[in-house]
């Protein structure tokens, strides 16, 4: 492989039930994590198995101590060649807002509950809700991180911001991130002072940002091809020209209503479509990306651009 192919890197964030449910504001109600873990978990990890495409896993460390399932599973995903990979320990939205100890040990917590699974540690991460600034990359890089992924913007995001502010019971701080349109659209190294822009000299840690169409910046990730359809899908297709790009999935979207959610989930986009629909759906989506990009581990993407 060499940087200069087309790369997809396939991404997966762990939000649970619970953590969505603080997400709409609903924090509280009872869920039944072994279960989620066990049915969404055995769903992805047997898609993927099926294709052949190596997948980052971002972890909730707090949910590998507490869940037996999630343990289980993500070690299985481990063992069958996937990526684990750093969501924080207790997934706080805005996590720029707090002290840097508090986000040090948000980061170190959930890598030592990786690294106790699986014996390696985590070099990847991404902040929930992608919200990220300097203090937080400097201190990745500190930590021994070779890339963050929360680099996220796309022409859409007031909108997306506007319906999450209808129905959520509360509002979240910082939610979707602190990126702006001029977030760069390809890998970059982040600026010590400014991480928003790329500065010259290489550093350790590489900024991988979110994948947003190369024309109009739309939004092109899993759960947003499913609330607009095949016909945005197909168009969004056509205005991408990038040489990498991150798909971005979600756990929850591996399962529906009818596996116990609780009913206030019902809010999160997508969650009532059937799961077996939503796999299809996903895998034609996965079917056309790879006739023009190379599915790549993101660590080795990560190699290759620090070796190029
Ligand atoms: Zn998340």
């Amino acid at each position: 492989m060499t940087v200069e192919k087309k790369t997809a890197l396939l991404h997966i964030d762990i939000d649970s039930p619970k953590t969505l449910l603080r997400f709409w504001g609903s924090e509280g109600i009872p869920t039944d994590l072994e279960s989620f873990y066990d049915r969404a978990m055995d769903r992805a990890v047997t898609f993927f198995e099926k294709r052949k495409l190596p997948v980052t896993f971002f972890c909730v460390g707090e949910e590998l101590v507490s869940s037996r399932a999630a343990r289980k599973w993500i070690k299985e995903a481990f063992r069958k060649g996937h990526e684990i990979a750093n969501h924080t320990y207790t997934h706080p939205y805005g996590l720029t807002t707090l002290s840097e100890s508090a986000i040090r040990v948000e980061i170190q917590r959930c890598s030592q509950a990786i690294e106790e699974l699986t014996g390696q540690r985590p070099m990847g991460f991404r902040a929930p809700s992608y919200d990220v600034d300097e203090k937080v990359i400097n201190l990745l890089e500190e930590m021994g991180y070779s890339y963050d992924t929360s680099a996220a913007w796309n022409v859409l995001l007031p909108a997306i911001k506007a319906y999450h502010k209808i129905f959520s019971k509360k509002t979240v701080t910082r939610e979707f991130g602190s990126g702006s349109f001029r977030i760069p659209k390809a890998p970059y190294f982040p600026d010590a002072n400014n991480w928003r822009v790329p500065q010259q000299s290489p550093r350790k840690i590489l900024e991988i940002p979110i994948t947003r169409s190369t024309r109009w910046s739309l939004p092109f990730y899993n759960n947003f091809h499913l609330s607009a359809g095949p016909i945005y899908r197909n168009c969004s297709f056509s205005w991408m020209g990038h040489g990498q790009i991150v798909y971005l999935m979600h756990l929850i979207e591996f399962v529906d209503m009818t596996d116990g959610l609780p009913d206030r989930l019902a809010v999160h986009p997508n969650v009532k479509k059937p799961w077996r629909s939503k796999c299809d759906f996903l895998g034609e989506t996965l079917d056309r990306i790879m006739e023009k990009y190379e599915p790549v581990k993101t660590l080795d993407y990560v190699r290759h651009y620090h070796e190029a």
